[in-house]
């Protein structure tokens, strides 16, 4: 699927976004002039010298992120708290903003605190290849979630410009604000109106914190990216997951972002006295829960598939321990790439608590109360990546994001792929989330190879 028809084949044989010098160009034309051979510059030598992101330079930028919002005394693997609009993310964007310059770019951030960095193609009439993600964390979070995507975007443009690499495309690289609350990308999808800026995150309520960071409250439409504006925009991020580093595999091509469904279950039984109820005559409702908590999980598990379910919120009413529990309410979460699967799932579930109510005795209400649709990876961009990958050696693997990210937001405005790496363990937002170096510039090289390839299209 491609929405934007200026992004697709071009018959052009450009040699843009090929690794050719300034000098070699001149050379090239120079000696045309004069009638000399020209050395030809085709497809086949730039894979021989295939561009990569220097490697040592991308850790560096990794660790040095690292200091805002570490611990006192602490060090890179105690971890980092660098929550949106808090002094440590007010300094990190600062860093962000200085390693762009030395990329030679020049940030801008726009009113819902976002940060941007265009780059220039060689046909300005071409629609933007947009790529980033986040440097804000949860409070005690890792220094690879959001900031691995990040540093990789300055090394890419980094590496673009030292190599004088002109792309066709317009290139920009973003650095969303609270991602963890997801905040900055809603807001530029329109999938957030204004009354965000009264909620309180990590105790500073939006308002203020987006002025902090030199957004503008009163200017949040403006921060509003028209759908279809750019060719496609591509996030690399650790899995945050352990299916990679299980499978031992450098490279995940996400093939979307899955579908939530979030359900309130409130189950009405009667309290009554623990001492004098006889067993037969109780309306449990705490009873009736735990056999709908287990039924969650036997729905979900029954057929094949990477479908999740989770109940992780439970009230009992009057929760004392001398009443039978007159009320449970409960959450039931379900999750998968297809929609369609969790509401066939959903309606199961439904249909086995009524049983469960006879059962027991109680009443069973089960209400949705929200429902995100899965931000599906555009097809030809999972191809591009795979053979991006294919092309430094790496092998890869497709696999569907449990974790929301940047990238669903945009999916609402065009194409979209995301580049996974291992996490260590499958452990995130911890200070144990670990993602190897050699891992960070595999992704950062495939990141920048897929840019690459998007353009030539
Ligand atoms: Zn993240």
């Amino acid at each position: 699927m491609n929405s934007n028809p200026s992004c697709g084949p071009n018959s052009k044989e450009g040699m843009q976004g090929m690794r050719v010098s300034r000098r070699e160009l001149l050379y090239g034309m120079a000696a045309a002039c004069a009638g000399l051979a020209v050395p030809t510059l085709s497809v086949p030598q730039e894979k021989k010298v295939m561009l990569r992101v220097d490697a040592a330079r991308l850790r560096k930028l990794l660790e040095g992120l690292s200091v805002y919002g570490q611990p006192e005394g602490g060090t890179f693997a105690d971890g980092v708290s660098r929550f949106a609009y808090s002094d440590a993310d007010l300094a990190g964007r600062n860093y962000a903003m200085n390693a762009m310059r030395e990329a030679g770019l020049k940030p801008r951030i726009d009113p819902a605190g976002n940060i941007f960095g265009a780059r220039a193609g060689s046909d300005a009439s071409l629609p933007r290849i947009m790529f980033g993600s986040h440097i804000d964390s949860v409070p005690n979070g890792g220094n690879f979630d959001g900031d691995v995507g990040s540093m990789s975007a300055i090394e890419v443009m980094q590496t673009l410009e030292e190599n004088h690499v002109m792309t066709k495309h317009p290139l920009e690289m973003v650095t969303w604000s609270n991602e963890e609350n997801l905040v900055g990308s809603p807001l530029a999808a329109g999938g957030m109106d204004k009354s965000v800026l009264s909620r309180v995150f990590n105790g500073i309520r939006a308002e203020d914190g987006l002025r902090r960071i030199g957004g503008d409250p009163a200017r949040l439409a403006e921060a509003r990216i028209p759908p279809h504006s750019f060719c496609c925009y591509l996030e690399l991020h650790i899995e945050q997951g352990g299916t990679l580093d299980k499978a031992k595999i450098p490279i995940g091509v996400v093939e979307g972002i899955v579908s939530i469904d979030e359900y309130e279950a409130e189950i009405h039984g009667s309290a009554n006295h623990a001492g004098t109820t006889p067993m037969p005559e109780r309306h449990n409702a705490l009873l009736a829960a735990a056999k709908l908590i287990e039924a969650v999980q036997d729905v979900v598990t029954r057929e094949p598939g990477r479908q999740v379910g989770t109940v992780g919120q439970l009230q009992v009413f009057p929760n004392a321990h001398n009443v039978v529990p007159g009320l449970v309410k409960h959450s039931i979460e379900l999750r998968d790439l297809s929609a369609e699967k969790i509401a066939r799932l959903g309606d199961e579930i439904q249909r086995r608590a009524q049983e469960i109510a006879r059962e027991t005795g109680t009443e069973i209400q089960i209400k949705k109360v929200d429902h995100d649709p899965p931000a599906i990876a555009d097809p030809d961009i999972q191809e591009k990546i795979e053979e991006a990958a294919a092309g430094l050696g790496l092998k890869t693997m497709r696999l569907p994001s449990g974790a929301g990210h940047d990238a669903q937001w945009m999916a609402r405005l065009g194409p979209i792929g995301m580049i996974f790496v291992p996490s260590v363990g499958g452990i995130s937002h911890s200070p144990k989330e670990l993602t190897a170096w050699q891992d960070c510039a595999n992704g950062a090289n495939v990141l920048l190879q897929t840019i690459l390839s998007v353009d030539r299209r």
